[in-house]
């Protein structure tokens, strides 16, 4: 299981969510319009969650369905940084 960010992060991105990660698995480049989350190192604490300004976070099993995209956005950035 993991964390996801989703729609509420896009072009609010500021950034509140990497300050607490405990294990620095949140990412995104300038040029992306929100944050991704690494589903292979997320911890599952839930901090990100809870300070979140908008409410972008959540557990994948909690996840809306209209959210359900986000699962593939979020792995396939760190995918593709892999290359
Ligand atoms: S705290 Fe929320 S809005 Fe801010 S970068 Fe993280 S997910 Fe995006
Ligand atoms: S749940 Fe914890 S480990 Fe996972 S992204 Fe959020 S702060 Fe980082």
């Amino acid at each position: 299981m993991t964390y996801v960010i989703t729609e509420p992060c896009i072009d609010v991105k500021d950034g509140t969510c990497v300050d607490v990660c405990p294990v620095d698995c949140i990412a995104g480049e300038d040029t992306d319009r929100q944050l991704f989350i690494d589903p292979e190192r997320c911890v599952d604490c839930d901090l990100c969650l809870t300070v979140c300004p908008v409410d972008a976070i959540y557990r994948e099993e909690h996840l809306p369905a209209q959210y359900l995209p986000f699962v593939a956005i979020n792995r396939d950035y760190f995918q593709r940084k892999e290359g």
